[in-house]
């Protein structure tokens, strides 16, 4: 079913209520790390004021368990939204008191209250029935533009569109619905999927959904072990639990018998230990050594998989490639986003990376303008590449 977006509703006026994700990384002396997600929201932000609402956002921040936390103050982000934005920031001392309900009564067109954290309150994951009417009280219309929490049918995402006249996207969720939803439905082709990251088993549902829609399939990572075990390989001390062997036996035969490609690691760098001064070598798959671990694609493997992205239409990435946080096995990672660069500029496939790690991987590498899309949301886009329902976006009104 097609949802509603900010297009399809007058604001005018209108109290607006936005859920955003402000959850960035802050350090312990309050300053934010990472402002991207700040940035992400601020095209819905920006519409919206230019066309008269006024706003009231809410989000929140790290995991307070329903405890008032100083720590997690929203009050940074309201300090640097009001420079992001050009307009001065109010914030909240909570999301339900009466002191909030006057703050939000006396809000004029154009001004923006920012409710305290949702997550000092319980019932905010509860997704509790007074809750969520008090947070729907605040406004006319509804807007969800927080991808990174679309997964979670908690009040400020799922509960409180019950009780509003209209529930609609902001640009940054139709965006990502776009790309991870639409296109991946009906993908140009050829549609390769990479896949890498620690553990099979934390896959598996997003593997069998790809399964299903991809041409080729590029596993990389830790999680490449259990279907080298499974194919006969020695893998070393390499990331194995027994359980997901069993996992990839089944996930290689059913490639078998749906006529998919599934391509694993020719060679790899392996070390004793996960250090930026270990020890390197670069071993063919049929000579992992004992007692040394797999972790990063050899460059074999990165000459392969980058002649299967410069050919397709689309590709998806989600997952590292070896353990890219530290130097020496990084550059199995690094040569997979450049080959998604090149693959982009020269021959206009679309390139899609998952949220979390990948996403993280590909900033710090910085390319990330040079991807089609680059998802905010980790879990959330986890649950997409797996087919799963996404409760916040269900819950959002029907375009009819
Ligand atoms: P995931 O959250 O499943 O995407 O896993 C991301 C993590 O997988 C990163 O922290 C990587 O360091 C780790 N990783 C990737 N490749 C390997 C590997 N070969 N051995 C151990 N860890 C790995």
């Amino acid at each position: 079913m097609v949802k509603k977006t900010i297009d399809n509703v007058n604001v005018n006026g209108k109290r607006v209520l936005v859920r955003v994700d402000f959850n960035v990384p802050i350090d312990a002396d309050r300053n934010i790390i990472d402002e991207t997600r700040i940035r992400l929201a601020l095209p819905t932000l920006w519409y919206l004021l230019e066309k008269g609402a006024s706003l009231i956002l809410m989000s929140h921040l790290g995991r307070p368990k329903g405890q008032v936390r100083l720590d997690l103050t929203l009050k940074p982000i309201a300090n640097r939204l009001h420079q992001l934005l050009g307009t001065s920031v109010q914030i909240t001392p909570d999301c339900q008191s009466d002191v909030t309900k006057r703050m939000v009564a006396s809000l004029k067109p154009r001004q923006v209250l920012l409710l305290e954290n949702l997550r000092f309150h319980p019932e905010e994951e509860e997704n509790d029935v007074g809750f969520s009417r008090i947070l729907a009280s605040f406004a006319d219309i509804y807007v969800n533009d927080a991808f990174g929490v679309v997964h979670r049918a908690h009040a400020s995402t799922e509960g409180v569109t019950r009780y509003v006249q209209e529930a609609v996207s902001g640009y940054l969720l139709e965006k990502e619905l776009k790309y991870l939803q639409d296109t991946l439905a009906e993908p140009q082709r050829p549609f390769v999927a990479i896949l890498g990251g620690a553990k099979v088993s934390d896959k598996i549902h997003v593997i069998r959904n790809l399964m299903m829609k991809i041409d080729t399939l590029l596993v990389g990572g830790g999680m490449s072990y259990p279907f080298l075990k499974a194919q006969g390989y020695e893998v070393g001390d390499s990331l194995l639990r027994e359980d997901d062997v069993d996992v990839a036996r089944d996930l290689l035969k059913e490639a078998r018998l749906s006529g998919k490609e599934l391509l694993l690691p020719v060679d790899v760098v392996v070390a004793n230990r996960i250090t930026s001064d270990a020890e390197t070598q670069i071993v063919a798959i049929n000579c992992m050594p004992k007692g040394l671990q797999g972790l990063d694609i050899g460059p074999k493997t990165r000459e392969l998989f980058a002649n299967r992205i410069a050919t397709a239409g689309t590709v998806v990435w989600n997952g590292p490639l070896g353990v890219c946080e530290v130097e020496p096995f990084a550059e199995g990672t690094r040569s997979m986003v450049q080959s998604l660069k090149q693959a982009g500029s020269e021959s206009g496939t679309i390139t899609i990376v998952g949220g979390g790690d990948t996403a993280a991987a590909v900033n710090l590498i910085g390319f990330t303008d040079s991807m089609t899309h680059v998802s905010s949301g980790g879990g959330a886009s986890l649950d997409c590449l797996a087919g799963f329902p996404l409760p916040g976006v269900i819950a959002l009104s029907d375009l009819k």
